[in-house]
């Protein structure tokens, strides 16, 4: 089976979001070799914090398969989740996570929390981190700077 990664749909995402004026983060879910959901943040449009890529897509997917789990989902995202972003994605048993830039500053997986090492997490998924790292850290670099 060849890998095809699906990181260009979630880099889109995060563009469409910064040109909405959001935080550039982007998202996707693929089941069965299909996209299933796709979005970005949209915290300040929908005045919601909890409004990151991740949450959104996390939602759509379960709403358009009618369940709670995504158990043979994967998961791509521009950046490294944030602790509340990694907990939910524990808690929809999300098979396999790839996500492009590490974020020192809110990551949750690879740095701070580390919430996927904790006991209490009781699912982990299989995790990929540094796809399109690249791209998805010009964009965050560029939209900061053009707010400073
Ligand atoms: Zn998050």
């Amino acid at each position: 089976m060849v890998f095809r990664s699906y990181m260009d749909i979630a880099l889109a995402e995060a563009e469409a979001a910064a040109a909405r004026g959001e935080i550039p983060v982007g998202a996707v879910l693929i089941h069965d070799g299909s996209v299933i959901a796709q979005a970005g943040n949209r915290t300040r449009e929908l005045n919601d914090p909890t409004a990151h890529a991740e949450m959104l897509v996390i939602r759509a997917a379960c709403t358009t398969l009618g369940q709670e789990r995504l158990n043979d989902c994967d998961l791509y995202v521009t950046l490294e989740p944030c602790p509340m972003c990694a907990a939910a994605i524990s808690n929809a048993r999300i098979g396999r996570l790839y996500y492009g830039a590490a974020d020192p500053k809110s990551g949750g997986v690879g740095q701070g929390p580390r919430i996927f090492s904790h006991a209490q997490c009781h699912h982990v998924p299989e995790i990929y981190d540094g796809i399109g790292a690249g791209p998805a850290q010009d964009l965050l670099k560029r939209f900061f700077a053009a707010r400073r």
